[in-house]
């Protein structure tokens, strides 16, 4: 019935942001390099209007140190990030990744593998093309039925590899472009399941965006050809292939070698016990995202307001002694 007052229209509109995620491996600080990525990617979600969560990559059995996750969190939080509760370890979710494992072996997709890292070099002879690492020469596919059969035909430890796809694969990336990879020819079935019983990265990455509902992965461009082979995991699980990616030129030394120990103590840490400000490790950020003209204190909001994904350097930024002077300034 009229009762003489207008409806209203209710226009429902998508409340569906996209997902993204900070992917912190804490097997040592925050370094330069890794905190400006992270910077770009939560930029971009504030931008955006992104939900952001944070997953701790602590499957890498001797590389995780103890504490170094708490202490990435924190200094994270030092400069300024937040995300959504709660945060994700990978360290808890053995059961899932093994779940999905399972799937693929019954599918014909997974195979127990007991070659070694230098029986695979061995035995793979001369380079590849690509990237010139040695393919994996298959010589475990299609040789045990189970991984109990390999443990006792060979009595050594037991991985899982998955089969590289037949065609290529290629997608869009928003920074590197389009691109395309032959995994057979570049590494050949590769290893989701770790001979000490872990989930590999690939495989624990793919089923923890999936399950997050992540779809905008922002990360270094050392991980491109893995982009690959995690689409490939994507497919053969039947998961979503709606994920965008933008892969980032990384930052390097004065050697053109990616930014490591080697170029003396770039760790985050490091520059805050020496008074550095986070407005001031912003501002170095801030300038090698192309955001600033120079290097000069600046704050989050700041950033958010000026970031302007096409002003990013395509090339690798290089660290030198001018960034370390302005760090350490006071
Ligand atoms: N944990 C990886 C890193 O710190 C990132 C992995 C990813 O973003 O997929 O480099």
């Amino acid at each position: 019935m009229h009762h003489g007052r207008a409806f209203r229209t209710i226009v429902i509109v998508s409340d569906s942001p996209c997902t993204t995620r900070l992917a912190p491996s804490p097997t040592g600080a925050l370094h330069l390099g890794n905190a400006r990525t992270f910077l770009v990617n939560y930029l971009l979600a504030v931008q955006q209007g992104w939900r952001v969560l944070l997953r701790v990559e602590d499957l890498d059995g001797p590389r995780v140190k103890k504490g170094s996750a708490e202490q990435m969190l924190d200094e994270l939080a030092w400069l300024g990030l937040c995300w959504q509760q709660p945060v994700v370890y990978q360290s808890t979710r053995a059961a899932t990744y093994r779940a999905a494992l399972d799937r693929l072996s019954a599918a014909g997709w997974a195979y127990p593998c007991t070659c070694s890292r230098k029986d695979v070099e061995t035995a793979g002879g001369a380079p590849q093309a690509g990237d010139g690492a040695t393919s994996y020469p298959n010589t475990c596919r299609g040789r045990f039925a189970s991984a109990a059969e390999a443990l006792q035909q060979t009595g050594r430890p037991v991985a899982w590899r998955v089969k590289a796809p037949d065609a290529a694969i290629a997608f869009d990336d928003g920074l590197a472009g389009r691109r395309e990879y032959d995994l057979l020819k570049d590494g050949g079935d590769f290893v989701i399941f770790k001979s000490d019983g872990l989930a590999a990265y690939q495989l624990a990455v793919v089923i923890d965006d999936a399950e997050a509902g992540i779809d905008a992965i922002v990360r270094g461009d050392d991980l491109l050809e893995s982009a690959a082979r995690q689409i490939h995991l994507r497919r053969l699980l039947g998961l979503s292939q709606t994920v965008r990616y933008w892969h980032l030129p990384l930052v390097i030394g004065p050697d053109g070698r990616r930014l490591a120990k080697r170029h003396g103590d770039t760790r985050l840490d490091y520059y805050r016990h020496r008074s550095c400000s986070s407005q001031r490790m912003l501002g170095l950020l801030g300038y090698w995202c192309g955001i600033l003209p120079s290097r000069q204190e600046a704050d989050m909001a700041e950033l958010a307001r000026r970031f302007d994904l096409s002003r990013l350097p395509r090339q690798p930024v290089v660290f030198g002694r001018e960034d370390d002077d302005f760090l350490l300034a006071r």
